[in-house]
């Protein structure tokens, strides 16, 4: 087990309960194996944030890579004129960044925020984006699989991207992969109700699965109401070796090779 090495592809390092505890977190995760750790910032407050966090590998470190965007959830009071400042942040670190997001489209705040239309706009610019800086995209979904697929079908990503905490069915899944993306597997494999996902994820090609934390959000089953952390990414892949007939070292192989195909060019 030593020797295998991770990444945490889905980690939100610049918030409080994360950040802390680093650079003690980040020793730790380094001798659990973690090689990486991506942060997508969630608004314009946090893309300097996590640009300041990023950080090359160093002998007692991960690496930390930033991707920077505007989630679903923090739209209110933003405009255009956010996108250009994120264009423009984009130009001026650009050496630091390495994907686009977190974006997406969340029903369930749509239908509470009636924001719909906002969202759609705001996901499509930053696929324009993600094009235009030859980067990959990283997607929230929740209650919006069929809209998120119609948009990518008539908006392509070119540089592919990873359904961030994909829950659903093979069939999405597969939708998905074929339009160049890969999926973010994390702790609700944990749960019982997640039935669907985890018989999705005992069929998919090995070549479209990476790992996340969601850290600190999203806490493994029997560790709700904690703080969840990226060291927990060695909870999920023995969760996903559960689930999968290669051995463990061909698994932890094959997804480190997926992060470096999406991420590392
Ligand atoms: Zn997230």
């Amino acid at each position: 087990m030593s020797s295998l090495t991770f990444t945490d592809s889905h980690c939100h390092l610049d918030f409080s309960e994360l950040s802390t505890q680093t650079p003690e977190l980040l020793t730790q995760c380094y001798h659990a194996g973690i090689q990486r750790i991506i942060v997508p910032a969630v608004s314009p407050k946090n893309w300097q944030k996590t640009l300041n966090l990023v950080q090359n590998k160093t002998t007692d470190t991960p690496s930390v890579l930033a991707a920077l965007g505007i989630h679903p959830w923090y739209l209110q009071g933003l405009t255009y004129q956010d996108l250009d400042i994120l264009t423009s942040t984009i130009i001026k670190s650009r050496a630091k960044i390495i994907a686009i997001g977190e974006t997406g489209i969340d029903g369930k705040i749509a239908k509470q925020q009636a924001n719909l239309a906002k969202q759609i706009t705001f996901f499509n610019e930053h696929i324009r984006i993600a094009n235009q800086f030859k980067l990959p995209l990283i997607v929230h979904h929740r209650s919006s699989h069929p809209i998120i697929y119609q948009q990518l079908k008539q908006n392509p990503v070119d540089f592919g991207g990873v359904i961030h905490a994909f829950s659903g069915s093979y069939q999405q899944a597969c939708q998905y992969i074929d339009l160049g993306f890969k999926l973010g597997i994390g702790g609700t494999i944990s749960y019982e109700r997640a039935q669907k996902t985890i018989n999705t994820l005992k069929k998919l090609p090995l070549s479209s699965i990476i790992l996340e934390t969601d850290a600190p959000a999203m806490p493994l089953s029997g560790f709700q109401g904690m703080a969840n952390s990226p060291l927990k990414i060695i909870d999920v892949f023995n969760l996903l070796c559960r689930y999968r007939n290669e051995e463990p070292e061909t698994i932890a192989f094959a997804i480190e090779e997926n992060i470096k195909d999406l991420f590392i060019r």
